[in-house]
């Protein structure tokens, strides 16, 4: 009976850095080891080889793919880098091509000095493997694709990669507050980020329970991928960002308008205290240009300066359905979609406010 007793870690990017490379890979290597040992206990060893992580003594690791950095993983069956013992051992995979319809061999060779070429070994076994099964070779698009790997120390039997989220290891670019409703954009644009290295700060600003509570389950999903770190959260009431002046600025015609402007301000300048505090380098947010009234160029340039550090938006440019189909992916959106009260905007927000008309609103209202 075939069993597979390790599995091959491909990354993507980390393997097109220069000298940094090895710093970036030993945090992927600790990072498997800290999700491998919450997940469970019985893998042996994970070891660091150039463009790949093995991890030996273990089946299949479904947990992987929430390792940032990761680009595809292949359960396989790890042999002495010897082609009599693959020889010896292609037998035991007849029994896996029973019922196939066809099947291919694909090799790659990472120790170029192995005495047969790729081609070589495709041919071989796939020779060997049809003789034994009688089942067509296909090339195109075959029934079970048997894949040879030929490594530094190793020979790997494997038939799938499994694609993974890519990007780089969690905690290797440094520290951002993350601006975190309890919406679809917002996750999702933490989670770009932290696909990015970034270990983000969340700042969430509470308006009603619900939406508390859903930020508390969105934290938790987004926790899936920082190989068991808890990520800090920093809760706000409305009423003391507004310095308890929210219902009668609210109620106010004059202001009313200004709201959702004056809001974003107060919230990026609070962000950046909170930066200041957790030395964080800037802050995220899930805004998208246009989307709402506060998200027009000039909105932006109003509230994204205040706080002195730099503002990281990856969805500026997305259509909804990018987001959306990437809240579904990490586990967001059903939880970012429940009802709950968020906010009631203005009925007509302002969409372009200048600066100058901006500062002054600030003085009349007193939130500067
Ligand atoms: P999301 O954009 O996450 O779907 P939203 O639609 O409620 O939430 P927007 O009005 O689009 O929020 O605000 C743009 C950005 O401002 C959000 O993506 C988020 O970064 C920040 N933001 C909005 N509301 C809050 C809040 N209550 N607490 C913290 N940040 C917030
Ligand atoms: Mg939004």
């Amino acid at each position: 009976m075939l069993s597979f007793n390790s599995v091959i870690v491909r990354y993507g990017e980390i393997s097109l850095k220069g000298k940094n490379r090895i710093a970036f890979e030993l945090k992927l290597k600790s990072n498997i080891e800290k999700k491998l040992e919450i997940q469970r206990e019985d893998f042996s060893r994970v070891i660091l080889k150039r463009g790949r992580i093995y991890i030996k003594g273990i089946k299949d690791v479904p947990e992987l793919k929430n390792i940032l950095g990761i680009y595809s993983y292949s359960p396989a069956l790890e042999i002495k880098k010897d082609i009599e013992e693959l020889e010896k051992e292609i037998v035991n995979f007849f029994s896996v091509l029973k019922g196939k319809k066809s099947f291919r061999v694909r090799c790659q060779r990472i120790d170029k000095k192995f005495p047969l070429t790729s081609i070589d070994i495709e041919r071989k076994f796939g020779e060997i493997l049809f003789e034994g099964t009688k089942i067509p070779v296909k090339l195109n698009d075959p029934d079970l694709n048997f894949q040879i790997e030929i490594g530094e120390d190793n020979i790997y039997i494997f038939f799938e990669k499994i694609k993974c989220f890519a990007g780089l290891p969690y905690e290797t670019a440094g520290k951002l507050v993350s601006l975190f409703s309890a919406g679809i954009d917002s996750p999702v644009a933490t989670f770009l980020m932290m696909k990015r290295g970034v270990e983000p700060v969340l700042v969430h600003f509470k308006i009603t329970d619900k939406d508390y509570k859903k930020v508390l389950l969105l934290k938790e999903k987004l926790e899936v991928f920082t190989c068991g770190k808890k990520m800090k959260l920093y809760v706000i009431n409305r009423d003391e960002l507004f310095n308890e002046k929210f219902s009668s600025l609210y109620k106010n015609e004059k202001f009313y308008p200004y709201m959702c402007v004056l809001c974003k301000y107060l919230m990026h300048k609070k962000a950046g205290e909170i930066a200041k505090q957790v030395n964080a380098e800037g802050i995220i947010t899930g805004d998208n240009l246009a989307q709402v009234a506060s998200q027009t160029l000039r909105n932006l340039f109003v509230y994204t300066t205040v706080s002195g550090f730099p503002v990281y938006s990856p969805l500026i440019s997305f259509d909804k359905e990018e987001t959306i189909k990437i809240a579904k992916e990490i586990g967001t959106y059903e939880i970012s979609t429940m009802k709950s009260e968020g906010c009631i905007p203005p009925k007509h927000p302002k969409t372009g406010v200048s600066l100058e008309v901006f500062n002054r609103i600030l003085e009349e209202t007193e939130l500067k």
